[in-house]
């Protein structure tokens, strides 16, 4: 069968590269001029080729890895040891061992190990995560660390990064955080291991396209979905113009190629819900009924505003700073070159400074140099010595779609894959739950929205074919 995927994100690519091996021909749409969505690469010089927003898995990461594997790079994923601190009250605290808790000054000892016990009764617990569903992130910090833990340390961490929306964060959201990324246990315990691709995430998704491609599916970069509409029992894609990713991201103000793409059995989209709600033209939109239009709209995003610079030393001895601290206008601080060793760069250094904002935010209007400007006194306090002429380059990215904030009940409002039209299905970071999103997730989605459109498929065909068909391999 013919099949549109739209965005050549992880799950994108992923599910394309599952449909064409199950015998289907996939076209792949995607707005960016290049591939793996939120977790694409830019070339930074001399050929190095960067993620755009910071990137790492855990060693727990099975679908990613079992995806590595499967495609013949076993030896891709490398593990490295990492460092983790906070920066409260003036400092960087070392935050990797369960020894630095222990040595945590800014809680008072007890508190220090009330946290501690906490994280380890929720690790060892058995169980899923439907206790924490009915729970806000603040009431569970309060009742189980104490009050000092929520007021020097998770307080400013949560409305770092989620702003008003942190006192209705689910207790869900850090229950995946805490439990299902690396256990306070054994070598974990003494030493947190990350894990980062030999050659950036690039490679996967050039795996991915050449299996499409192979299978005599298209994979068509900056050329993205204007809109998707019926084509008699089937569906049509109008394709943007070339350069439409520069009119930002809402589908209705790209130009339109005058060739469209008709006849497609299935469309699978992996775009924003907003994104998707925009791509549907009228007689579609009703057809996927208000009902689930509703939910889309039920759940909102918060943007990523990231500034990557090279520097020409270090900022910190630290892979990962969290900012506890409201006074600084950034949430953490990556330096990338903490964890993958600056001479896989011609010896040169990466620090991301991370932020997410609400739609709307003020920051989210400065361009790269307005942003430097602003974060340079926040970067100051992390090392006084900092200069601007540290920063040998700087590149800032923004994606709109970056966080699906987890509020109390968010179960009820996940939008399912299937939209109620046969063939139309949705698989975008919304529905990663209850685990934070991530690229081993976004696999599992590809996965499972492939074998999903699979059964749709195989559902809206004609019985007189499906009968046949049954015959044949019968
Ligand atoms: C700041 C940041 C840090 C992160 N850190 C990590 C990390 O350390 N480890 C980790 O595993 N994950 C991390 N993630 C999350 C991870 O990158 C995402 O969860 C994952 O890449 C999402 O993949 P996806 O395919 O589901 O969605 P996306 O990557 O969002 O893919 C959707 C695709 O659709 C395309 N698109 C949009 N509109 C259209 C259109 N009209 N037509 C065609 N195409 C369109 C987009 O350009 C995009 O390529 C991070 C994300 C961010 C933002």
């Amino acid at each position: 069968m013919k099949v549109a995927v739209i965005g050549a994100g992880v799950a994108g690519l992923t599910a394309a590269h599952r449909l064409s091996a199950g015998g289907h021909v996939c076209d792949v749409y995607e707005r960016w001029p290049g591939l793996g969505g939120q977790a694409a690469t830019i070339d930074v010089g001399q050929g190095h080729l960067l993620e755009r927003y910071y990137h790492h898995l855990f060693t727990s990461d099975r679908h990613i890895a079992e995806l590595y594997d499967e495609l013949g790079l076993p030896d891709e994923l490398e593990q490295r040891p990492s460092t983790v601190a906070i920066f409260t009250g003036g400092r960087s605290y070392p935050f990797t061992t369960p020894l630095d808790l222990l040595r945590f000054r800014p809680l008072p000892p007890l508190s220090r190990v009330r946290m501690g016990l906490a994280v380890v009764m929720l690790q060892r617990r058995n169980g899923g995560v439907e206790p924490f569903e009915s729970q806000t992130a603040r009431e569970w910090i309060q009742r189980t660390m104490g009050g000092p833990a929520y007021e020097n340390v998770w307080g400013p961490l949560l409305r770092g990064k989620f702003g008003d929306r942190a006192d209705d964060l689910s207790m869900a959201w850090l229950w995946s955080k805490l439990t299902l990324r690396r256990q306070i246990k054994g070598e974990q315990a003494r030493q947190e291991v990350l894990v980062y691709p030999r050659s950036s995430w690039e490679l996967l998704f050039q795996r991915l396209q050449s299996s499409i491609e192979a299978c005599g599916g298209r994979v068509l970069i900056d050329c993205p979905a204007a809109r998707i509409s019926r084509d008699g029992p089937r569906f049509r894609v109008t394709p943007g113009e070339p350069g439409s990713f520069r009119r930002g991201h809402d589908p209705r103000r790209f130009g339109v190629r005058p060739e469209v793409d008709g006849g497609y059995d299935g469309v699978l989209a992996t775009v924003p819900s907003d994104v998707f709600e925009q791509l549907l033209d009228a007689e579609l939109a009703a057809e996927v009924g208000s009902a689930y239009l509703e939910r889309l709209r039920s759940i909102e995003y918060y943007t990523a505003l990231c500034l990557l610079l090279e520097l020409d030393r270090p900022l910190s001895p630290y892979y990962w700073t969290n900012v506890a601290d409201l006074e600084l206008p950034f949430v953490g601080l990556i330096e990338h070159t903490n964890l993958i060793e600056p001479r896989r760069y011609g010896g040169r250094r990466f620090l991301y400074v991370a932020n997410y904002k609400p739609a709307g935010d003020e920051l989210l209007s400065l361009d790269a140099d307005e942003l430097l400007e602003r974060y340079e006194p926040g970067l100051r306090k992390v090392n006084p010595a900092f200069s601007r002429s540290w920063v040998k380059q700087r590149w800032r990215f923004q994606e709109p779609a970056a966080q699906p904030i987890v509020t109390v009940g968010y179960r009820t409002r996940i939008p399912p894959a299937t939209t109620g039209v046969p063939g139309l299905l949705l698989a975008n970071t919304t529905q990663i739950y209850p685990e934070d999103r991530g690229t081993n997730y976004s696999v599992r989605l590809g996965n499972e929205a492939a074998r999903l459109l699979e059964s749709s498929l195989a559902d809206a065909r004609p019985s007189a074919v499906r009968g046949a068909a049954g015959g044949a391999s019968a």
